[in-house]
C-alpha cells in the first residue's frame, strides 16, 4: 500500500471512473475515511489529502478525537450503532448519523435534538443481507420508520445506508446495492413527511466501486485509505491514546 496520500488520490480516481462508467457526475459522490483505530495524525493525512468527510463508530472514540480538534476541518459522520443511553454526545456533534434503525432511536435522537435547538440530519440503516448479526431495519420495516419521521420534527431523515455482508468473491454485493438503490428510489417517489431520500452511504474498501456503479453517494473506506486494522485487542485504545 502507498501513503495515505496516495491511496487517497487512487480512491478518488477509481470512484471517478466507475462513476464515469455509469455515467454520473463524480462530483455527486462524497470520500467518507472511516478513521476508527487511527489516531489524529493518521486522520490529518487523509483529511490534507482532501477526503470529503470522517466517520468514526464509537463514541468514545469520535470525543476523544474531537477534544483534539482531529477531523477539522473536516465534518464528521457517526458510522457506528449508537445506543440510546449515547445519543447525547452526537446529537448536533455530527452533520449526519448513519446508523438509526429502530423509531425508538429516533425519538431519542428527535428528543435530544429539540432540545438543544438544533435539526439532526440521519440515515436509516438498512439490514439488506438479512443477517442476524448486523443491525439495521429490514427493508420491510422501513416504511413504519418513515412514517415515524413525522412525528420526528428534530431529525430529517436523509437517506439510507446499508453495510451488506461480507464478499466471497468480487461482484456478489451488486444485487444488494441495486436493492438499496431502488429502495432510495421507490421512498423517493413516495414522499414522506419529513424525509427527503439524497443521501445512499453503501461501498467499503472492497466493494465501493461497484457501489458508485449503482447509485451510492458516500462511499465509506476504512483498510482502503489506511491500511489494515490492528484488531490485536478487542477493546478501542484507551481514551486519548490512539495506536
Ligand atoms: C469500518 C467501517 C467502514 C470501513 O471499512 P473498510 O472495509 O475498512 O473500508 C465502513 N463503514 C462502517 C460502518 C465501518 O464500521
Amino acid at each position: 500500500m502507498g501513503t495515505i496520500a496516495e491511496n487517497v488520490r487512487l480512491a478518488r480516481e477509481r470512484i471517478a471512473a466507475a462513476a464515469r462508467e455509469a455515467g454520473r457526475d463524480p462530483g455527486e459522490i462524497r470520500l467518507l475515511a472511516a478513521t476508527k483505530m487511527n489516531g489524529p495524525e493518521r486522520i490529518a493525512q487523509a483529511v490534507a489529502a482532501g477526503v470529503d468527510l470522517c466517520g468514526e463508530n464509537r463514541v468514545q472514540e469520535f470525543l476523544a478525537k474531537k477534544a483534539v480538534n482531529a477531523y477539522a476541518p473536516c465534518s464528521v459522520h457517526f458510522i457506528g450503532h449508537l445506543q440510546k443511553n449515547k445519543v447525547k454526545n452526537v446529537v448536533g456533534a455530527v452533520e449526519l448519523i448513519h446508523s438509526v434503525d429502530s423509531a425508538e432511536l429516533m425519538e431519542c435522537i428527535h428528543r435530544r435534538a429539540a432540545a438543544l435547538g438544533v435539526v439532526q440530519d440521519v440515515l436509516l440503516e438498512v439490514n439488506i443481507g438479512g443477517e442476524a448479526s448486523k443491525s439495521g431495519v429490514s427493508p420491510d420495516g422501513l416504511p413504519a420508520l418513515l412514517s415515524a419521521a413525522a412525528a420526528c420534527p428534530g431529525l430529517r431523515v436523509r437517506g439510507l445506508m446499508t453495510i451488506p455482508p461480507v464478499e466471497q468473491n468480487r461482484g456478489e454485493n451488486r444485487a444488494y446495492f441495486r436493492r438499496m438503490y431502488q429502495l432510495f428510489v421507490d421512498i423517493r417517489e413516495k414522499k414522506y413527511d419529513n424525509v427527503l431520500m439524497n443521501e445512499l452511504s453503501m461501498g467499503m474498501s472492497d466493494d465501493y466501486e461497484d457501489a458508485v456503479r449503482c447509485g451510492a453517494t458516500i462511499v465509506r473506506l476504512g483498510t482502503a485509505l489506511f491500511g489494515p486494522r490492528n484488531y490485536d485487542t478487542q477493546e478501542a485504545p484507551p481514551h486519548g491514546t490512539f495506536g
